[in-house]
């Protein structure tokens, strides 16, 4: 495709690019400021998820710019097996300075699957360095998205994305995730739901024989596969005690919903618990450069160092030290401008334009979320919870019709066991002024009404 004389939408047929949709053109996007990004016609779409929770910042921020330019004229790269850099060090320093106790070391990638990667063989290592070879169980839950390379699909749970990968996929213990709205009993609290849930995870663990166990993995707030799953108070906690009790690692992955997402800067936090392993990406570069890292307990990397001495594991390109500079510029305007708090009162203000244009809506099952991250669960009838036929792709077309208006939402859905439903995601950059989240409300609603 010739750019200089491109077309706003380049057609299916005109592209040698494998795009992941191959049956309809896509939109050129030319550039980003602030809100919104623009295509080649001109055309503006407001940015109310940022890609997929990923443009924290939003688009072309000055000192996040300054900062990679001014570390491309220092330096771009350098192989970790030979170096470190100062701007990994930094980087490092202020995620360690700012995650939950007893966390001591941030193991840099490239961004969320290969955080789940590291994470899954850290464990697996980490039971080898101790004497514990025959554990070799992971445990996580359905409804799950953890990345699409083949160990961080095998933890997933979203069946329409591993269904025709599952020969190449290792052996994982699903259980159900904390999914209040359709599974929460009406004879019980949400406590007791938690708790039930807690007891079908040590169930599970009893199964496979807790010394057999490496870890339990789960996004601590659900993103990519049902719209938003919260926690119900008290689960996390008994998850915590429940692998303390056995020896089991607790690895939180927290891609979509951390570094601010829901208005602390780790979701596990409002859980009141701490991880053993944590993922963290997205919005840790704020899609300036893609970046991932696992942060890891001191007694999991002392294992290590006691140990082997060495995690066999690394790619060509981690702790890259552009993406490096680039995270960092991020993370210290989050910090410098109060932009936590923002997320929190911003957030606010969502919910309740959400609730104000949605929940009287015959189409809008459920309205849940934290900070600035809220999902709608689409519904044939409000009533019976029905969902509507997968083959309609409800989603898809909420989100063309919202791309029609000029409104970016991330759309999920899909599912082959039938449980996943239709759902909308908004995650908008934490700089959203309360007029830019009723503008993003007024043409989700329009497009929601479009598209039913
Ligand atoms: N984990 C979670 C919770 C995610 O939401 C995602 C992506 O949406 C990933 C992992 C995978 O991240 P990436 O797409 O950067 O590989």
């Amino acid at each position: 495709m010739n750019t200089l004389s491109s077309p706003a939408t380049v057609a299916q047929d005109a592209t040698h690019v494998f795009h992941r949709q191959l049956r309809h053109g896509l939109p050129v996007a030319v550039s980003g400021q602030g809100m919104t990004l623009t295509d080649a016609s001109g055309k503006t779409y407001l940015d109310a998820c940022g890609g997929a929770a990923v443009s924290c910042l939003g688009h072309g921020h000055p000192e996040v710019r300054a900062a990679m330019h001014a570390q491309i004229d220092r330096l771009t790269y350098a192989h970790t097996s030979f170096f470190t850099t100062g701007v990994a060090e930094e980087l490092a320093d202020l995620l360690i300075d700012t995650a939950p106790a007893g966390m001591s070391h941030v193991y840099f990638v490239s961004g969320g699957s290969e955080a789940v990667e590291a994470a899954l063989k850290m464990a697996r290592q980490y039971f080898v360095e101790i004497g514990q070879p025959q554990r070799r169980h992971f445990i996580a839950r359905r409804q799950s998205y953890h990345g699409n390379t083949l160990g961080a699909l095998a933890v997933g749970g979203n069946a329409w994305r591993r269904e025709q990968f599952q020969p190449l996929l290792i052996d994982v213990t699903h259980v159900a995730p904390c999914y209040e709205y359709r599974d929460r009993r009406a004879d019980e609290s949400a406590e007791q739901y938690g708790q039930r849930l807690v007891a079908e995870l040590s169930e599970a663990i009893e199964r496979l024989g807790p010394q057999n166990v490496m870890a339990f993995v789960a996004e601590t707030v659900g993103g990519a596969t049902a719209g938003v799953l919260t926690a119900v108070p008290g689960y996390f906690k008994g998850v915590r005690e429940l692998c303390d009790r056995h020896g089991i690692l607790l690895i939180l992955d927290e891609v979509m919903c951390g570094m601010g997402r829901t208005g602390t800067l780790h979701a596990c936090e409002q859980e009141g618990v701490v991880p053993d392993l944590m993922t963290i990406a997205k919005g840790l570069g704020g899609g300036y450069q893609p970046i991932g890292a696992v942060l890891a307990q001191g007694r999991v990397v002392g294992a290590f160092r006691q140990g082997s001495g060495l995690f066999q594991h690394g790619h060509t390109y981690l702790g890259h030290a552009v993406a490096c500079a680039a995270a960092l510029a991020v993370q210290r305007v989050i910090q410098r401008d109060g932009l936590l708090a923002q997320v929190r009162e911003r957030g606010a203000a969502l919910q309740a334009l959400l609730q104000q244009a949605f929940a009287g809506h015959p189409q809008v099952g459920d309205i849940r979320g934290r900070g600035l991250f809220w999902g709608l669960e689409l519904v044939a009838e409000r009533g019976s919870k029905r969902w509507f036929d997968p083959a309609l792709r409800l989603h898809a077309r909420v989100k063309s019709e919202a791309m029609a208006g000029g409104l970016m939402v991330y759309p999920m859905g899909g599912t082959v066991d039938g449980r996943c439903g239709d759902h909308i995601l908004l995650a908008p950059p934490f700089i959203a002024s309360e007029a830019d989240l009723g503008e993003i409300v007024e043409r989700l609603r329009a497009a929601l009404d479009r598209a039913v």
